[in-house]
């Protein structure tokens, strides 16, 4: 376009054009490709601008993309951690009562274990402040008074849930 409105100027400038109606008409051509040649590039401006906030706003979403990436894995890194802190525990734990259920009676730890099951997980409870920590339930001074009496040795047990109680120097008695 730049070529053909630089030919037509050429034309123009030569002075071999002379009729007054081919000049208006060289004249109108030039000045219309001249308007086209503008619009062009105002055209090519815009998409360059377009271009450029497209690429601003690329680098924007992948800067969050690695954010989100990076706060994905340090959750991950300290979930792992978590985990293996759990395993060691439950290890620890598992072996501490492996330790302690040996040194108890046989029958005792079965009583354990059958209320174990039927009192969801827990079959034995502290008596503290006279009130049993398996039920929350407070003892009657009647049952209060029968604990009081058994011996340490003896298998209390809670009137309410039948939890084994297990007696400590906070129990009240
Ligand atoms: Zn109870």
């Amino acid at each position: 376009m730049r070529q053909r409105a630089a030919r037509d100027q050429q034309r123009l400038d030569s002075g071999a054009v002379t009729s007054p109606k081919d000049l208006e008409n060289l004249q109108h051509e030039i000045t219309s490709l001249a308007k086209r040649q503008s619009d062009l590039e105002d055209v090519v401006l815009e998409v360059m601008e377009r271009r450029e906030s497209a690429q601003e706003r690329a680098g924007e979403l992948t800067g969050r993309v690695e954010s989100v990436e990076g706060k994905v894995a340090d959750a991950t890194s300290r979930r792992d951690a978590a985990q293996r802190e759990i395993d060691d525990e439950a290890a620890t734990v598992t072996k501490e009562r492996e330790v302690t259920a040996a040194a108890v009676p046989a029958d005792l730890l079965a009583l354990y274990e059958k209320l174990r099951v039927q009192q969801g997980g827990v079959g034995a409870a502290r008596l503290y402040q006279r009130r049993c920590e398996g039920c929350r339930q407070e003892l009657a001074i009647t049952e209060l008074n029968e604990v009081r009496a058994a011996a340490p040795d003896t298998v209390v047990r809670c009137e309410n849930c039948r939890r084994i109680l297990v007696r400590t120097p906070e129990s009240g008695l």
